[in-house]
């Protein structure tokens, strides 16, 4: 049984283990940012910047013929604190965000490989046999980072509570 298979054989063993590992990452990695309600996407990643210490470049990708399923990737160079986050252009903006979300997470993440590529498919981690235990794990936490960030920007107080 190759690394990879047992990795895969753990992780189907115990699933509630797994979503609890992933949602104490996430919750961690939002809390690292120290993210509020009502900022603007380019104030949520002037946050991520200054949690992780890097200096971000949003990049919207005009040729992406090739992706395939990619909807999103990171490049990070530790040693020069710097990173990209490549998106489609053709996508909505609120897709493409989410997107970008995803590889924030993956940045705030602290369980995350430095130096390692890190991509966003439109194909769901659950369904992607190849990826490892961790793999499979860091695509569910960068995801629900995802999600947190949007439920920051477009989950709001309610409207009774703001109009009152
Ligand atoms: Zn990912």
């Amino acid at each position: 049984m190759s690394d990879r298979e047992i990795g895969a054989a753990a992780g189907s063993l115990d699933p509630r283990a797994t979503l609890g590992r992933v949602q104490e990452r996430t919750e961690r990695a939002l809390a690292r940012a120290a993210l509020v309600p009502g900022m603007t996407f380019p104030e949520i990643v002037q946050a991520v910047e200054r949690a992780v210490g890097i200096r971000l470049r949003i990049v919207r990708e005009t040729d992406t013929r090739t992706w395939g399923a990619l909807t999103g990737f990171l490049t990070y160079f530790p040693d020069r604190r710097e990173g990209s986050i490549h998106v489609r252009a053709s996508d909505p903006p609120v897709y493409s965000e989410f997107a970008a979300s995803h590889e924030l997470g993956h940045l705030l993440d602290d369980a995350h490989c430095s130096g390692a590529l890190h991509e966003r498919s439109s194909v769901s981690p659950h369904d992607d046999p190849s990826l490892t235990t961790p793999e499979f794990e860091a695509e569910l936490v960068a995801e629900q980072v995802a999600h947190g960030i949007a439920r920051l920007r477009y989950a709001g107080p309610p409207i009774a509570e703001v109009s009152w």
